[in-house]
């Protein structure tokens, strides 16, 4: 069973129009994340480090993931030809404010619990 169909078994997938992500490249960290803006970080686009992002939920925490894949957790950041972010698996904050959510092709999308189902 592939890891998209094992997760929409216990949650539906809310599209968010209102929030979008762009993306852009630095060598370090930024002083200041930007909203709407997901930095993926390293010496050049091959040897991504770290991806850093503003919570789309509006906490206004900045989120840090590994990209180093033999960290643990790490994840997985991929830029289409038309220039548009995915960051894989999701991103699920376990303190704060606890948000559960993708960014697939720019785009959020939240993982919300399916009652009905579970
Ligand atoms: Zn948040």
């Amino acid at each position: 069973m592939s890891w998209f169909k094992q997760l929409t078994r216990w949650f539906r997938l809310l599209l968010d129009p209102r929030r979008t992500y762009g993306h852009t490249f630095a060598e370090d960290p930024p002083d200041e994340v930007a909203e709407s803006v997901v930095y993926l970080i390293g010496d050049d686009p091959a040897t991504l480090w770290s991806a850093q992002f503003k919570c789309p939920c509006g906490c206004r925490e900045t989120i840090a993931l590994s990209l180093i894949p033999r960290d643990d957790p790490s994840w997985r950041a991929t830029v289409t030809k038309q220039g548009n972010v995915t960051l894989y698996p999701s991103v699920w904050r376990i303190k704060g404010c606890r948000s559960h959510f993708f960014i697939r092709d720019g785009r959020v999308l939240w993982a919300i619990e399916d009652k009905r189902i579970a």
